[in-house]
């Protein structure tokens, strides 16, 4: 049992797709971490409830679908789908307290409206209706993958005194990139079957060449490497993610907006790594409200790579706007898990091939 001490709750006032707003929820925030109140949601969202407590399990059924909240477990079933949040559910003076990532990964899920979250203007917006009931979410935490033996090789880039970009306030990129690599490998660790494998776990310097050859020996089945960004100009903002592409030394701009250019995609690495940059740039959309590219270019540091590989860049650490989105304490997990859930939906669909 948690105690109620909460120093910075807050309201998060919830609008419509025409701005009007039709409710609100409390956000509690304990020890760091941020929950919602299950009775909150069934007051703006409506639906019931049934608690069986000799099974720690609360079932709330809204707009046709059960969703299952088990306390003391951060997993969550909507119909035969499963996720799993930040943290567990729990109850916080008698009433159950749900992580608040459960407003970005699983709302939309149940309601079928896509759902976005300005935090510190307290504002959760609800978009149309998402026409296609079966659409693929976008942001599934734990989809049925059958991937064992699938081999994922993580990259955190630079490290030891290669820092990488530095924000204004001393953030430094080599640091967030570790942190990334290292939560995707604890999310992938509960999902049974997947090999996971980071060119390092420790704040350390290796060569491009180290972590190719690394890769290489493993014989990865996919390659992230992952990076921030740094511009002169403070309006450059949001994600890029690289296609490894030698042509493009010849042709430089071939950057076509979010899709990779079709063009290039025959050959065979590219074009599994044209459907890995998909994945990931679909969920990240729902999660960096910057936007950003997809990019084809010469990548000397992935020179050499026999597996489908990208290098994306987060955000840029000199931009005011990214450092907002950064400094919001769920953005590292919501990012960890978004890049996850790409990868196993690339590695899904890549085997039906
Ligand atoms: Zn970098």
């Amino acid at each position: 049992m948690f105690e109620a001490v909460f120093a910075q709750d807050f309201l998060l006032k919830v609008l419509d797709s025409k701005n009007k707003e039709i409710g609100s929820l409390k956000v509690l925030e304990l020890r760091g971490s941020r929950y919602i109140l299950l009775e909150d949601v069934l007051k703006v969202f409506g639906g019931t409830t049934k608690s069986e407590p000799q099974f720690k399990r609360i079932t709330l059924s809204l707009n046709d679908k059960k969703t299952i909240f088990t306390l003391d477990s951060p997993k969550i079933r909507v119909d035969s789908q499963e996720f799993s949040l930040t943290n567990p559910t729990i109850q916080i003076s008698g009433k159950s307290a749900v992580s608040a990532d459960f407003l970005t990964n699983i709302l939309f899920v149940i309601i079928d409206r896509k759902v976005s979250i300005d935090w510190e203007e307290g504002k959760l917006k609800l978009g149309s209706e998402i026409n296609n009931r079966n659409s693929e979410p976008i942001q599934n935490t734990s989809l049925q993958y059958d991937l064992s033996g699938f081999r994922i090789i993580i990259d955190p880039g630079h490290g030891g005194y290669d820092i990488g970009s530095k924000s204004k306030d001393g953030l430094l990129e080599k640091d967030l990139n570790l942190d990334i690599a290292l939560r995707m490998k604890d999310i992938f660790s509960e999902k049974g079957g997947v090999e996971v494998y980071l060119t390092r776990e420790e704040d350390k310097y290796m060569t491009p060449e180290d972590r190719i050859s690394f890769a290489n020996d493993l014989r990865g089945d996919v390659f992230l490497s992952i990076h921030f960004n740094w511009s002169p100009s403070q309006d450059t903002k949001g994600f890029n993610i690289f296609v490894n592409n030698d042509k493009a030394r010849i042709s430089l701009d071939l950057n076509s907006g979010f899709e990779p250019n079709e063009a290039l995609s025959n050959e065979g690495l590219i074009a599994k790594s044209n459907i890995l940059t998909k994945e990931i740039k679909d969920r990240l959309l729902n999660i960096i409200p910057t936007g950003g590219k997809c990019k084809y270019a010469p990548l000397a540091i992935m020179d050499g790579l026999f597996m489908p590989g990208v290098l994306l860049e987060v955000l840029y650490l000199s931009s005011p706007d990214d450092l907002n989105i950064l400094s919001n304490p769920d953005f590292i997990d919501s990012l960890s898990l978004a890049l996850c859930d790409s990868i196993l939906s690339f590695g899904t669909k890549i085997k039906q091939q």
